[in-house]
């Protein structure tokens, strides 16, 4: 594959958008993705959450999902939301399942000419990985390494070109997701890598645009963010792990992704003039 050749014919309308999010975090980091990122693809972006919300329901034109999984942090409740996510994805027809949490600012146009560089009809799982060493998988009692694989660390986003996700129908569609990760005892994205790349041999093409919050925020340069794809926040004890970008006032912002947004799209309304 020649990864300078440019499939234009990729548009944002061939991207499925979902985006994890629950209900502990519907009035903080909902509102602040519906106020920037949705705008820019409000048709293919979907919310997979745990709760019903009449005003979210407008505010989105009906794409919230509710997954009917549990609002818990537990492994079985992540991968139920996951397993719902990919369900809808194949139900869509669309030719790339791009994924994303609810703590992830995504460069709309951005995500769209990265996914021009690789062909739908071929294989493809791109992402970031979050460690810099495989999962390892031993045999019990021996401790023999049986296998190992890379995977995608889900708080950073990731895709899947649709001839990928069509081959894994068979181990993963109509809740079998869910059945994998409670066989291996892995989270989501974990189950996600090990169902790709172990059960269908198919390798983690990395893209270092994703960004999850493992990362330290502040030491991407604001000349890169328009090249990036994705960007994430967390906040640990009073420490805030946030993009370092120009703004609003940080009691207003204090995930910055208002400001970001400013950065990238000042014409929007609620950007200052
Ligand atoms: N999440 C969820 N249910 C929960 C807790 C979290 O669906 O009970 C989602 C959350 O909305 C986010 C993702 O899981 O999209 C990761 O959650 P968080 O950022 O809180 O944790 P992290 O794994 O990044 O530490
Ligand atoms: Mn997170």
């Amino acid at each position: 594959i020649d990864d300078s050749v440019q499939n234009k014919n990729i548009t944002l309308d061939d991207i499925f958008i979902s985006v994890k999010t629950t209900k502990h975090y519907q009035y903080t980091r909902l509102p602040i993705i519906l106020k920037t990122w949705f705008q820019l693809a409000k048709k293919q972006i979907w919310f997979f959450t745990d709760i019903e919300n009449r005003q979210h329901q407008n505010q989105t034109n009906g794409h919230m999902v509710n997954t009917n999984c549990s609002a818990s942090h537990q492994r079985k409740h992540l991968c139920c939301k996951m397993s719902v996510e990919y369900d809808h994805f194949l139900e869509s027809g669309k030719k790339w399942f791009c994924h994303f949490d609810d703590d992830n600012y995504v460069n709309i146009p951005r995500l769209v000419v990265a996914l021009q560089k690789y062909n739908h009809q071929e294989d493809w799982y791109l992402g970031r990985t979050s460690v810099n060493e495989p999962v390892q998988i031993y045999k019990k009692p021996t401790n023999e390494l049986m296998f190992s694989f890379w995977f995608a660390t889900g708080g950073a986003g990731f895709c899947i070109s649709r001839s990928l996700a069509l081959k894994m129908l068979p181990v993963a569609s109509g809740g079998r997701f869910i059945s994998i990760c409670e066989k291996i005892r892995l989270p989501d994205d974990v189950s996600m890598g090990f169902i790709i790349e172990h059960l269908m041999k198919k390798n983690l093409t990395l893209v270092n645009e994703f960004h999850s919050h493992l990362e330290q925020m502040k030491l991407l340069p604001p000349e890169s963010f328009r090249e990036q794809i994705s960007f994430s926040y967390a906040k640990a004890k009073d420490e805030w792990n946030v993009v370092d970008v120009p703004g609003f006032d940080t009691r207003y912002d204090p995930s910055r992704f208002l400001s970001l947004h400013c950065f990238l799209f000042p014409q929007f309304k609620f950007c200052p003039r």
